[in-house]
């Protein structure tokens, strides 16, 4: 029996090593070996907790929603493929909050009710650690909940006219302004809220804040959390306080707890001060400017003008790498407060945009659902950009996003759906996150130059890193391009991986579609000599 056992496995063996190289072909994607990041780098994946999972059918999600779909997004296993391979988590804001979007914090140490609690939170980080996902969360340092103790305190120290009690923590005074324009009730007294009245925005300058927000970082730093996504940067400054001086101080105070926290800031401002804001130290702020209906990610999509892109991705990334040598760019297409990609661009065109800024060196933040190409109910309010996450199409989900119920079948199809179809937005998604893991040059590398193939819709740059020089391009063109290499971009160059987003699925839906692509394909590298389907992209090894 124990004979017959072992000439299973080995047949086994033989036929499976046969069927490897069968379907690998020439496909370095399926031979090459991912690299387990240890480090800053990571491929992050924007989790609104409300509407992802939801565990005990109250109509929303949360955190033990999250645990149940980790194998979803990493299970742990970097080369088996059969998961979306991402490696960081930024979990949108979780702490006690009256609001859906939680945004206006009451209690800084605790976790909203909607959610689950601590324990929850300690499993979501223990199974995390066990996958080799580093967890960031949502940090609003900028404002409170108007309903958070310190600032009822506060309010009602002002209403007895006592000014140098909890009314220190907010920024109160006398008489309004176009900054002070929320009033005290009954009180002569106005306050800072640059979002809302409900959100009094603290006083960054007064050292008991100072103190109140390192208690709340070493608190969740104890927990395992592995750093911040922080909320509005851009109004940290206001007229005592020096913004970028904030964010140095916040950044250096939470070092250290732990050394290799990490922390992405949304800054969303002109590129301008967005360069000078990493001065601060800070590891990341997202790029805004590359990000959006209007940023250079979707218009390239669109366009197809990829040689500008590689040149303003190369002078976008020396700007911020003078201002501070360790900064990782953030790139991204959407978040909780745009439109979902899916509502700018068809399919094609989406899965270029997710090639163009998950190639692009630093950081990828993938906004939920946005690898299934979700599609926004409609363009009028930020609720809608957070509709429930599509895991069936067959049985949606019965979540409610701020009391209003907006789940449609996704066109595309669900989770379970797109991973029967080869060519899905999905298995494009982690087709991509694997070339990034096997490739880790591509995040970690700086751009040394920009590739000049004489074609506007071709282009490219080269990433450098510990000795290794990689080349990714893109074919931003309709249609099959041939290029030659020169000696100067690569002397022995090696096919590392590439995307083709024109490979669509033939589904009935999209047959007409399919059929004009009829030079969809592979990307093949012979000699110097490198053709690239339509819409395509490609990482290759230079040296
Ligand atoms: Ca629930």
């Amino acid at each position: 029996m124990k004979k017959l056992v072992s000439i299973c496995v080995v047949l086994c063996l033989v036929l499976s090593c046969c069927l490897c190289s069968c379907c690998a072909g020439g496909d370095p994607v399926e031979k090459n070996k991912a690299v387990v990041s240890n480090d800053k780098y990571r491929n992050f994946y924007q989790i609104w907790i409300g509407s992802f999972c939801d565990s005990n059918n109250d109509e929303t999600g949360d955190i033990p929603g999250i645990i149940s779909k980790l194998d979803y997004l990493n299970d742990g296993k970097p080369d088996e493929g059969d998961d979306l391979g991402i490696d960081g988590i930024w979990l949108s804001p979780m702490m006690p909050s009256y609001s859906y979007h939680k945004y206006n914090v009451e209690d800084y140490f605790n976790i909203d009710k909607d959610f689950g609690t601590l324990d929850d939170f300690d499993t979501l980080i223990a199974e995390c650690d066990k996958r080799g996902i580093e967890v960031i969360i949502d940090l609003v340092v900028n404002h409170s909940a108007s309903t958070h103790p310190y600032f009822k305190k506060a309010c009602e120290e002002l209403k007895e006219g006592k000014e140098d009690g909890y009314a220190k923590y907010y920024r109160f005074k006398k008489g309004s302004s176009p900054t002070y324009s929320r009033r005290v009730k009954d009180t002569d007294y106005f306050y800072e809220g640059a979002f809302s009245f409900e959100m009094p925005d603290w006083n960054l300058s007064y050292q008991g804040t100072r103190d109140y927000f390192e208690e709340i970082v070493k608190f969740w730093l104890d927990r395992g959390v592995d750093g911040f996504r922080l909320d509005a940067v851009k109004y940290f400054s206001d007229e005592e306080t020096d913004g970028e001086e904030f964010l140095s101080w916040f950044y250096n105070m939470a070092k250290k707890y732990n050394e290799n926290v990490y922390m992405v800031g949304e800054d969303w401002d002109d590129s301008g001060k967005v360069y000078d804001m990493y001065k601060s130290g800070i590891d990341s702020l997202f790029n805004f400017k590359f990000a959006n209906t209007d940023g250079v990610y979707v218009s390239t999509a669109r366009s197809g003008q990829t040689k500008d892109m590689a040149a303003q991705l190369k002078k976008y990334n020396g700007n911020i790498l003078k201002r501070n040598e360790k900064a990782i760019n953030a790139n991204f297409l959407t978040n909780h407060d745009m439109v979902r990609v899916a509502n700018m661009l068809d399919e094609d065109e989406n899965k270029f945009a997710a090639a163009l800024y998950m190639l692009s060196p630093g950081n990828s933040f993938t906004y939920y659902g946005e690898e299934i190409g979700i599609e926004a109910p409609n363009t009028t309010n930020d609720a809608s950009y957070r509709t429930a996450m599509i895991w069936d199409n067959d049985e949606l989900p019965d979540i409610y996003v701020n009391g209003v119920a907006e789940v449609t079948k996704n066109e595309l199809g669900g989770v379970k759906q797109q991973l029967e179809q080869k060519d899905s937005m999905l298995n494009f998604y982690r087709r991509l996150i694997k070339i990034k893991n096997q490739n880790p040059e591509i995040a970690r590398g700086e751009i040394t130059d920009t590739l000049d193939f004489e074609d506007g819709k071709i282009g490219g740059y080269k990433v450098e890193y510990n000795g290794t020089t990689l080349l990714v391009i893109h074919n931003g063109n309709r249609e099959e391009k041939e290029v030659t290499l020169t000696d100067e971009m690569a002397a022995n160059p090696e096919l590392r991986g590439y995307v083709v987003a024109t490979n669509t699925v033939a589904s009935e839906e999209n047959a007409d579609k399919s059929a004009q692509n009829t030079t969809a394909g592979e990307v093949k590298l012979n000699s110097k000599t490198l053709t690239l389907p339509p819409l395509s992209s490609v990482v290759i090894k230079a040296k």
